[in-house]
């Protein structure tokens, strides 16, 4: 995709919402203009907030990734989308109550450190995220609890994943594949959802007018970003834009994040 002329003058930049993995680094690398970038922000008393669709690692892993990169963050930093889940879970169900998890071991911590108990005995949800070790027997368990009545979760929507090599299929595909088996539509927690976006605007306390939502992927972060009715900015240092002319296109599209102009 070449870069598009901006329309629209910039707001007020007041807060920001931004996506991590081709934004603030890719894999273990850091893009170091969008680091510095956040230092900025960082120095002229701008909050901004994190909020990831990656099920794998928790707040604290991700402070410790960024602070190893020069970006000094705490876990209020960082929203995420398992432990939103479980918020979400709480919101409707009490303490105590059974949910089978597909995923890895921080959307296990997620789900207990919410209270909830963690079985694979008639689950009123099952849950599911990224899992590298998935087995046919955890399908299997998933597709039977559903069909039996228990609510089907997903931490994100995403099909596929970067690797260094290639891509490997993501927590959407696996989620796909229980969904598709029991034939229903589960509730997705991640972008494009707002329910993360939601969670770091309350935490930043910003108004949506002058608040940015930024990302590298128009089908999860940028629609996240015009559905919770944010500025929002395509940043070019991650996956590839894909065309797809039924999305909402971004406000904005920059190659670096420092083409963000700090004020006006
Ligand atoms: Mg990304």
């Amino acid at each position: 995709m070449v870069e598009l002329a901006n329309t629209m003058d910039w707001p007020l930049v007041k807060g920001i919402v931004s996506d991590l993995d081709g934004v603030v680094y890719r894999g273990r690398t850091a893009i170091l203009d969008a680091v510095e970038a956040f230092r900025n922000w960082q120095a002229e008393g701008i909050p901004f907030c994190f909020v990831t669709n990656n099920s794998t690692h928790t707040a604290k892993d991700v402070v410790t990734k960024l602070n190893g990169f020069g970006l000094e963050t705490t876990q209020d930093n960082v929203v995420t989308s398992a432990a939103t889940a479980a918020q979400l879970i709480r919101q409707s169900y009490p303490a105590g109550t059974r949910i089978y998890v597909v995923g890895a071991p921080s959307l296990r911590k997620a789900i207990l450190d919410a209270e909830l108990v963690i079985t694979d005995k008639q689950p009123a949800i099952v849950i599911m995220g990224l899992d590298r070790e998935i087995t046919h027997e955890k399908l299997r368990i998933a597709v039977d609890a559903v069909l039996k009545g228990a609510v089907l979760i997903g931490t994100n929507p995403d099909l596929l994943l970067p690797t260094p090599t290639g891509f490997e299929p993501g927590a959407g595909a696996i989620l796909t594949a229980v969904a598709t088996a029991a034939r229903v539509k589960p509730i997705i927690v991640g972008k494009p959802e707002v329910y993360m976006i939601e969670a770091a605007l309350s935490r930043l306390g910003t108004d949506r007018a002058t608040t940015l939502m930024i990302g590298d992927q128009i089908p999860t972060d940028i629609q996240a970003g015009k559905r919770a009715g944010l500025c929002s900015v395509l940043v070019t240092t991650g996956v590839p834009p894909v065309e797809d002319p039924s999305l909402q296109a971004p406000d904005f599209i920059i190659s670096s994040l420092k083409q963000i102009p700090l004020k006006r």
